[in-house]
């Protein structure tokens, strides 16, 4: 029997990401300024260890050369690492989740404000809350991807894909930065600044000794490379110092360039609106974010691609798909999403913002007695999220 070749999962991917080796790369779908990125720092160190390092390895040191090879491998291999690795991508609602969710909003548009969901015309509702440290935070659905995006997702227009802790679309590394990759994102900015230093204060060592007794007019002409490379690192270093110490101003706060713009956190006509995913202290949050388990990547690229669905739900959506043994509160969210989650936050339990009376910081309350126990029950979303 001809083997038939299988299709695998980055091939028939949702989004607009380019896959590489087989999916086991990844970058954005336009990686021109990447390629940008790596052409600059690779054409400014190879004239700074043709040109610079040999002249001061034989006057200086022969450990310079050394320290600029392992500074320019360890910068590269951050940003590789950053360019060509999954984001944190959240996999979209498969078809039969994305109805479930529809079809339990519009079951449970009967009650209260929930009225009108699913009706003809209206769409059900979009609005959700959830507490992470007792502190209300919206979710807000995807269109696109047809699910409640976790707290701190957003959806990346370029990559068409809802990314998880989505920090910022960086074109120069070629990917969207968000959970998966921020730690190498950040190690990229801060060896980089290191690096531009470094090449830098090296082509100024090399002129300045050139110049002793014969000036600096002949210096630059025995050294023009070095010069340019003056230049170069000159007019880069101060945005990519800036960067290092605005992400280390992040980390040290647990934000995300995304948060940080949209002022999620910052105090609004007088109230204040601290950071619920702060841990206390700079040194926790950055070890959190730096240092922290790295969640595993949920598109599963190399996996083998399947038409049945079945294989692409969870066992406990099960319940989802069959609306007679629909539990209270699995409908609102889908079992996969509240998994989800409870997984990558903090959160202590889920809202239903079209609730007609929500009680905002009621986790833990009872069913009220008018609860309807339809697959969209708001006070069961509480329920489920608290259950997990
Ligand atoms: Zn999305
Ligand atoms: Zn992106």
């Amino acid at each position: 029997m001809a083997s038939r070749r299988v299709t695998r999962k980055w091939e028939v991917f949702a989004g607009r990401n380019r896959f590489w080796c087989d999916g086991r790369l990844m970058t954005a779908p336009h990686p021109g300024v990447f390629v940008l990125t790596l052409a600059l720092i690779c054409s400014t160190c190879a004239l700074h260890f043709a040109f610079d390092c040999p002249f001061l390895a034989a006057r200086v040191s022969p450990a310079v050369p050394v320290a600029g090879a392992a500074l320019f491998l360890f910068t590269m291999s951050a940003l590789l690492r950053t360019a060509l690795s999954d984001p944190g991508i959240i996999p979209r609602a498969a078809a039969a989740e994305a109805a479930a969710l529809e079809a339990g909003a519009g079951a449970g548009g009967g009650g209260g404000g929930g009225a009108g969901a699913g009706e003809a015309g209206r769409p059900p509702p979009r609005a959700r809350e959830v507490l992470v440290r007792g502190r209300p935070v919206k979710l807000k659905y995807c269109f696109t991807c047809k699910m409640f995006r976790p707290p701190r997702a957003s959806h990346c227009s370029l990559c068409d894909n809802c990314v998880d802790r989505f920090d910022h679309h960086c074109p120069w590394v070629g990917n969207c930065v968000g959970k998966r990759n921020y730690r190498y994102f950040y190690t990229f900015v801060v060896s980089l600044s290191f690096l531009a230093v470094f090449v830098f204060a090296c082509a100024v060592a090399h002129l300045a000794l050139e110049a002793r007794g014969a000036g600096l007019g002949a210096a630059l002409r025995a050294s023009p490379a070095s010069a340019l490379v003056a230049a170069v690192c000159f007019l880069s270093v101060w945005s990519v110092l800036g960067l290092a110490g605005f992400h280390t101003y992040l980390a040290s706060t647990d934000q995300t360039t995304n948060e940080d713009i949209k002022g999620s956190f910052s105090t609004r006509r007088g109230v204040s609106n601290p950071n619920p995913y702060s841990r206390g202290n700079a040194c926790a949050n950055c070890w959190h974010v730096l240092c922290g388990p790295l969640a595993p990547s949920l598109i599963d690229r190399r996996g083998v691609f399947t038409i049945d669905v079945k294989d692409e739900l969870p066992a406990s959506f099960a319940r989802v798909l069959a609306p007679a043994a629909v539990r209270p509160g699995a409908g609102g969210l889908s079992a996969s999403r509240l998994r989800l989650l409870h997984d990558t936050t903090m959160i202590d339990a889920a809202l239903d913002l079209d609730e007609p009376d929500p009680p905002p910081h009621l986790p833990h309350a009872p069913h009220a007695p008018h609860a309807p126990t339809a697959p969209h029950a708001p006070h069961a979303a509480r329920a489920a999220v608290a259950a997990l």
